[in-house]
Order: structure tokens, then C-alpha cells, then sequence
């Protein structure tokens, strides 16, 4: 049986300098030297640093992330950026859907899915985050809003859903310091990967990530979760000694 090969992902969020971006990935770049990771990693930089990290993180095993794209091919879009010019810069993975793009700039499950499609027609691998609010998680909802969520990306991308990376990050638990216990998270990756695998014949096989305070103390109980293929760090990605003890952490 092939298994799924585990992944950390870091989200630096609107974080970072051209100094501060080269002490960070200079420690990575070096620590993952010394101690080869056994689990695929990107960090996902704001746009303006992408060139200066895709040079930072020549020859090393990182792989280069965007935190955005425009739901638009090109054209008149003032101030987006396409998904053909993340590929130019060497960009392999694009998250989303992330919670605070859903709030603060309203985009839609339908957005979301043009997204995810622009993304993979230029040969990026889509990040696709999911997540219910702390009001829906006491509702009961927590089931149907996530369900909801990867439906629309389902529909729009057919069979090429199995193409992309999925990430449950709680609302609630993002920047919180507040993370969802690992049977929690277990609960939602197992019928978000039944999900998947009813969405295409290799769905069961796109690694769902978790988001939302994953940190050096508590990411070797989330990831011992079967169903738990890594995670999407936001603060902790910002420490070096901290995203390596989570990159650690990740076995196969
Ligand atoms: C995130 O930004 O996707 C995230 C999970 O943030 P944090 O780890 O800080 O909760």
C-alpha cells in the first residue's frame, strides 16, 4: 500500500523583511541540512519576498508557497497577482481559502474554487483551507460547513481534485493559541478524506494538512493521527528552532 507522505507547510502570513527572511531560512535551510526531514516542506511567503526566497531557497529541499492569487487570468486587476506569474517565480504551491482571506476580504466558496483551478492550470498545487467558526463549531456545524466548503472545490475541479492539498484549520484555533485536541481534528480529516475519496479514485490519497496554533509541543500528537498527513504552521513558522522541532515531528 503506498502511504501518504507527510507535509509542513509554513504560512508567514504578512510577516517578514528582506533581513528578517534570510536569518529565518538561512537557520532552516541549515537545520534541514544537518537533520534531512522526512516529510515534504514549503513555506508560503507574502508575494513581495517570493523572488528573494525562491533565491534563498535554491538547492535546498524547501519548496516555495504563495499565500494568495487572483481568481482572474490577466488583465486590468490592479494589484493582483496571476497565477502564470507565481509559476514564473518558481511557486509550487498556492494556499486557498484561508480563513482570514474568507473574512476580511470576502471571498466565497465559489472564489475559492476559481482559485484552486487557476492555480493548478498553471502547475500549482492548490492549498485548499477549510474550517468552521467557534459559532458553528457550538452549533453543531462543524460537519456540513467544512463538507460545504470542499464541495465547491470538488465540483469546480472534477477528477483534478485529487490534485490538490487540503488543510483543516478551525477558526477558532488559528492565531488563538487554541489548538483543536488531536481526536477533534482526527474526526474531521477522517470524513474530510471520505469525502475525497468519493470525489475521485485517487482522492483518498490528497494529504489533509491541520491549521491552527500547531506548535513544537503539540504537533507529534496531531500528527500520530492516522488521518493526519502534517500541518499548515502560521506562528510557530516564523521560529526556526520551532518549525524545524514540528518538521521533525513528521515521519512518514
Ligand atoms: C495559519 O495561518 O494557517 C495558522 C494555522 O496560523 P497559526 O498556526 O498561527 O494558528
Amino acid at each position: 500500500m503506498t502511504t501518504r507522505q507527510k507535509f509542513i507547510a509554513g504560512n508567514w502570513k504578512m510577516n517578514g523583511s528582506l533581513q528578517a527572511n534570510a536569518a529565518l531560512l538561512t537557520a532552516i535551510t541549515q537545520g534541514l541540512r544537518e537533520q534531512p526531514p522526512a516529510c515534504k516542506v514549503a513555506v508560503a511567503v507574502p508575494m513581495p519576498y517570493l523572488a528573494q526566497v525562491q533565491a534563498l531557497l535554491a538547492g535546498s529541499s524547501v519548496q516555495l508557497g504563495a499565500q494568495d492569487v487572483s481568481q482572474h487570468e490577466a488583465g486590468a486587476y490592479t494589484g493582483e497577482t496571476s497565477a502564470a506569474m507565481l509559476a514564473d517565480l518558481g511557486v509550487r504551491y498556492g494556499l486557498v481559502g484561508h480563513s482570514e482571506r474568507r473574512q476580511y476580504h470576502g471571498e466565497t466558496d465559489a472564489v475559492v474554487a476559481t482559485k484552486a483551478q487557476r492555480l493548478l492550470a498553471a502547475g500549482i498545487t492548490p492549498i485548499v483551507c477549510v474550517g468552521e467558526t467557534l459559532a458553528e463549531r457550538e452549533a453543531g456545524q462543524t460537519g456540513t460547513v467544512v463538507a460545504r466548503q470542499l464541495a465547491a472545490v470538488a465540483e469546480a475541479l472534477g477528477q483534478q481534485i485529487e490534485k490538490i492539498v487540503l488543510a483543516y484549520e478551525p477558526v477558532w484555533a488559528i492565531g488563538t493559541g487554541r489548538t483543536a485536541t488531536p481526536e477533534q481534528a482526527q474526526q474531521v480529516h477522517a470524513a474530510l478524506r471520505a469525502q475525497l475519496a468519493s470525489a475521485a479514485p485517487g482522492g483518498a490519497m490528497v494529504p489533509v494538512l491541520y491549521g491552527g496554533s500547531m506548535n513544537a509541543a503539540n504537533a507529534a500528537d496531531l500528527l500520530a493521527q492516522s488521518d493526519i498527513d502534517g500541518g499548515l504552521i502560521g506562528g510557530a513558522a516564523l521560529k526556526a528552532p520551532d518549525f524545524l522541532k514540528i518538521i521533525g515531528a513528521a515521519q512518514a
